[in-house]
């Protein structure tokens, strides 16, 4: 079976975006099916050595795992 060399090369191109399209709504079905889970911790910047890292909400005084300094207020 003879096969055009347009229709060769519009498979070529086509076959790849369709298969990216495919995967692309499949991440996105399965993104919007996740569930939101609220988190209970904060995001924390050092005063001194301006190091970010991550610590509950319900602690009063962080420590700053890099420097040791305590910050004061984290929910600013
Ligand atoms: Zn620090």
């Amino acid at each position: 079976m003879p096969v055009n060399v347009t229709t060769f090369i519009g498979v070529c191109v086509m076959l790849p975006l369709v298969v990216l399209l495919g995967v692309w709504l499949y991440e996105e079905y399965w993104f919007r099916r996740r569930p939101f889970v609220p988190t209970t911790r904060v995001m924390v910047q050092c005063d001194i050595c301006l190091h970010h890292f991550f610590c509950e909400k319900d602690v009063r005084l962080p420590r700053c795992p890099q420097c040791g300094n305590l910050i004061r207020d984290t929910h600013a």
